[in-house]
Formats: C-alpha cells, structure tokens, sequence
C-alpha cells in the first residue's frame, strides 16, 4: 500500500521527503495553482522514511487513509514523474498555511 501525500502540503513543499525517499519516488509539479509534491504509487516501497521526514505531517500511510489524494497522487504522478526537483526548504520553516504546524 504507498504512502500518500495529502492536501497539507498544498503551497507548503518542504521537500524533505524527496531527500530521504530510497526510491526517487516523490516528484513535484502544480496542483490547484499552487507547488505540490505526489508519490508515485508504482514506485512506492512503503519503507517509511518520507512519514516521519515532512514536517508539517502532510504524508498518511495508506490510501485509506485519504481516499481522495490517493486518487490525486495516482493521477497526478505520470506527469509529475518528469518535473526536475525543486529546492528543499528548511525543516524549520514556519508554514506558510495557518492551518499547519510544525510537527517534527
Ligand atoms: S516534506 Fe511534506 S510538505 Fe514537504 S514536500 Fe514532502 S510532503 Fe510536502
Ligand atoms: S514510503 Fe519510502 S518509498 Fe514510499 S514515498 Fe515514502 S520514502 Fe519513498
């Protein structure tokens, strides 16, 4: 079951993610006119390392856990495969949403 980036990281992209993901499986691109990040459910190996990585908590485990981004990160993954990486932000950059909070 991949993991699943959800609508936390809407115009957040910290992209701490990418860096820790064995599989090279996290990919960006635009998504609701603002930066997003997808994983590729056909690459994922669930290994776990991008869960605690993200900052604000924007990654679940499972589809189950958020059936609609699932979908999303699905549809938006063969296109999002081919965008060069973006630079990653510090871990400790306040998020730029109210909403989010730091959380590791
Ligand atoms: S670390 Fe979190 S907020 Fe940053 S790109 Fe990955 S999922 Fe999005
Ligand atoms: S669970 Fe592992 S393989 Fe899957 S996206 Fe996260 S870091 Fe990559």
């Amino acid at each position: 079951m991949p993991y699943v980036i959800t609508e936390k990281c809407l115009g957040e992209v910290y992209a701490q993610c990418v860096d820790v993901c064995p599989v090279n499986c996290i990919h960006p691109g635009k998504y609701k006119d603002q930066d997003f990040m997808i994983i590729n459910p056909e690459e994922c190996t669930e290994c776990t390392s991008c869960y605690s990585a993200c900052p604000i908590g924007a990654i679940v485990e499972s589809p189950e856990a958020d059936p609609a981004y699932a979908k999303i990160n699905a549809e938006l993954a063969p296109t999002f495969k081919n965008n060069p990486a973006i630079p990653t932000r510090p871990a400790n950059d306040p998020p730029r949403h109210a909403t989010n909070k730091l959380v590791n």
